[in-house]
């Protein structure tokens, strides 16, 4: 059975209703793509590794990952921390605005549950995803040694996937965050870039440009999102360009890199080759961008997939 490890955070959702409403939701970058993942290629076992506490939230999130099938061998328990929340608006034109409470959260003090025992499962996989957001919430005394494991697993063969997702309020500045960018396209064998991500970092305006920054790195399989545009990917020495169709209802985009990220690499898994794996990454993407929320209900998702 193929292995995927998603290191990163997963929040409490609060999504305005009405006046008095919220309705409640789980979701974080890489635990939609862990989901995703699972929900098209079910016999790939997709673990999400990150902390939560010890309260009820907690344990009503490790239900929600249970309920998803994915594994939890490696979700912590922080005696003192709890989640982080965001609460999403949608203002009267369809413009959201976010508000989070992230800073002091379980999922910060991952790291700090990393052991032997845990880097010789992480070891075991096939596959180790961490993004920009997974990064910026390190805290920065742990990162030494987050690296330090990132090479051990590259040593052991685990291949590593980095989507720089950037969040500006979530670093302390831009160089600090090309600083430890630069450290994951050095360590990756895959990523997955959008161009919007990369514009403020490295004055990049197209997917040519995203290709010809990384091209210093030797990264074996770059994937270039751009919304509707399109999709290039450099894999094995091989250039393409696929073509997106655009969808005419959006809803809310929210995770449709997520949606496309945990697909394609569930379909390279399952060694399809790469336009295959586009073409399905982008079908759930555009399913996920007509639902509101980051994750689509399963029956709506499932039912959608199908129909591919
Ligand atoms: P991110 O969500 O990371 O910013 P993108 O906006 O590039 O990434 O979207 C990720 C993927 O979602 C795209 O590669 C594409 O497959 C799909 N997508 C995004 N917007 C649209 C759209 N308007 N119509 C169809 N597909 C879309």
């Amino acid at each position: 059975m193929k292995k995927i490890f998603f290191l990163g955070e997963c929040m409490l959702e609060l999504r305005a209703i009405d006046g008095t409403t919220l309705n409640q939701a789980f979701a974080g970058d890489v635990y939609n793509s862990a989901v995703y993942l699972k929900r098209c290629f079910n016999s790939i076992n997709s673990v999400i590794v990150t902390a939560l506490g010890t309260d009820a939230i907690s344990q009503k999130m490790r239900h929600c990952f249970v309920e998803e099938q994915l594994g939890t061998q490696l979700v912590f328990a922080h005696a003192e921390k709890v989640p982080g929340v965001y609460y999403i608006e949608t203002d009267e034109h369809g413009e959201r605005s976010f508000t989070y409470w992230r800073n002091d959260s379980a999922a910060r003090k991952v790291i700090d549950f990393y052991n032997p025992t845990v880097i010789d499962e992480l070891a075991s996989g096939d596959m180790f995803f961490f993004s920009g957001i997974s990064l910026a919430v390190i805290e920065p005394n742990a990162r030494a040694a987050f690296w330090q494991s990132i090479d051990t697993l590259k040593a052991a063969g685990v291949k590593i996937v980095f989507d720089p997702n950037y969040r500006a309020r979530l670093w302390q500045s831009i160089e600090e965050t090309k600083q430890q960018y630069a450290l994951a396209f050095q360590s990756a064998d895959i990523t997955l870039p959008g161009v919007e991500d990369l514009q403020v970092l490295y004055a990049v305006e197209s997917v040519e440009d995203v290709l010809a920054h990384l091209s210093n790195y030797g990264i074996n399989e770059i994937v270039i999102k751009n919304g509707p545009e399109s999709v290039l990917t450099l894999a094995d020495g091989q250039l393409d360009r696929h073509t997106i169709t655009p969808v005419e209802n959006v809803v809310d985009t929210t995770s449709a890199g997520d949606a496309f990220n945990g697909v394609y690499l569930g379909a390279r898994l399952s060694a399809l080759p790469v336009s295959e794996a586009v073409n399905k990454a982008a079908k759930a993407a555009a399913v996920v961008i007509q639902q509101p929320g980051a994750i689509t209900a399963k029956t709506i998702f499932n039912r959608a997939m199908a129909d591919t």
